[in-house]
């Protein structure tokens, strides 16, 4: 579904992603973890075209899209939602989720809308009221569903679970697994590890612009080395 390959990027002369190869196959959750800084929303931004490379290439299901703009990358099926809840904030609910289906004519983007209040019941209930009257938690499930309602074959989720409570987080990964189940396929980028990993078919750990290891998730959470410096034991 999706490769990178090569890629490096900097800002200025300062170098960031260094050489960075990854795979995400069709119906895979593919989790990507590292320390702050790392260059994790810098790969995430790359991909999807907010900002260029030096080097390398992205592809996705066979497509080159290094010379693509980011509007071009989501009619080609990539869907960002990014780090900070970054919605429209005077806009309603339902508009914000109108907006992530900009680029659609079809006739069932309504369908979509109600989907993603089934996945999201607060969306629903909220759908009249201003993104800025949504608390932290939920504006991140709205810009989860705005970014679903591009329909997208692969979904960029740059840190789904920031700042969120406990039982929040739970609802949040149980929703990219039903993702998954529904054929959508997900590149995640997540502090929380552990919970990542527990639900990730494989994962990359990025360290200082470089994948120093990748694997399973269960291999990943087994690994004394990852163990040790992401999941604190
Ligand atoms: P975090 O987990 O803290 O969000 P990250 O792994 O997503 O971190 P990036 O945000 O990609 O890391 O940042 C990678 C490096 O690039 C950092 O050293 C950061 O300071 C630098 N950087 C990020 N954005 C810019 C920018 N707009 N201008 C200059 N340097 C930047």
């Amino acid at each position: 579904m999706l490769r990178v390959e090569g890629l490096c990027t900097a800002y200025g002369r300062v170098s960031v992603l260094k050489d960075v190869t990854l795979e995400v196959h069709a119906g895979e959750i593919v989790a990507l973890l590292g320390a702050n800084g790392a260059g994790k929303t810098t790969l995430m931004h790359t991909i999807s075209g907010l900002h260029s490379q030096l080097s390398g290439s992205v592809w996705l299901e066979g497509a080159k899209l290094d010379a693509m703009s980011p509007h071009r990358r989501v009619g080609m099926g990539l869907g960002h939602a990014p780090e900070g809840r970054q919605v429209f904030k005077p806009l309603s609910v339902a508009d914000n989720l109108r907006l992530g289906a900009y680029r659609r004519k079809d006739a069932e983007i309504s369908a979509d809308t109600d989907m993603v209040y089934a996945m999201f019941p607060v969306l629903g209930e909220m759908r009249r009221r201003v993104a800025s009257d949504l608390s932290g938690g939920q504006q991140q499930m709205l810009a989860i569903g705005r970014a679903l309602m591009s329909r997208p074959k692969l979904l960029l989720l740059d840190e789904p679970s920031l700042g969120l409570a406990p039982l929040l987080i739970d609802q949040i990964f149980e929703v990219l697994v039903r993702l998954r189940a529904q054929g959508v396929t997900i590149l995640v980028v997540e502090q929380n590890a552990a919970a990542a990993l527990t639900v990730a078919d494989r994962g990359y750990v990025l360290e200082t612009g470089r994948i120093v290891h990748s694997g399973t998730g269960r291999a990943l959470l087994a690994d004394p080395a990852v163990r040790n410096a992401y999941l604190g034991v």
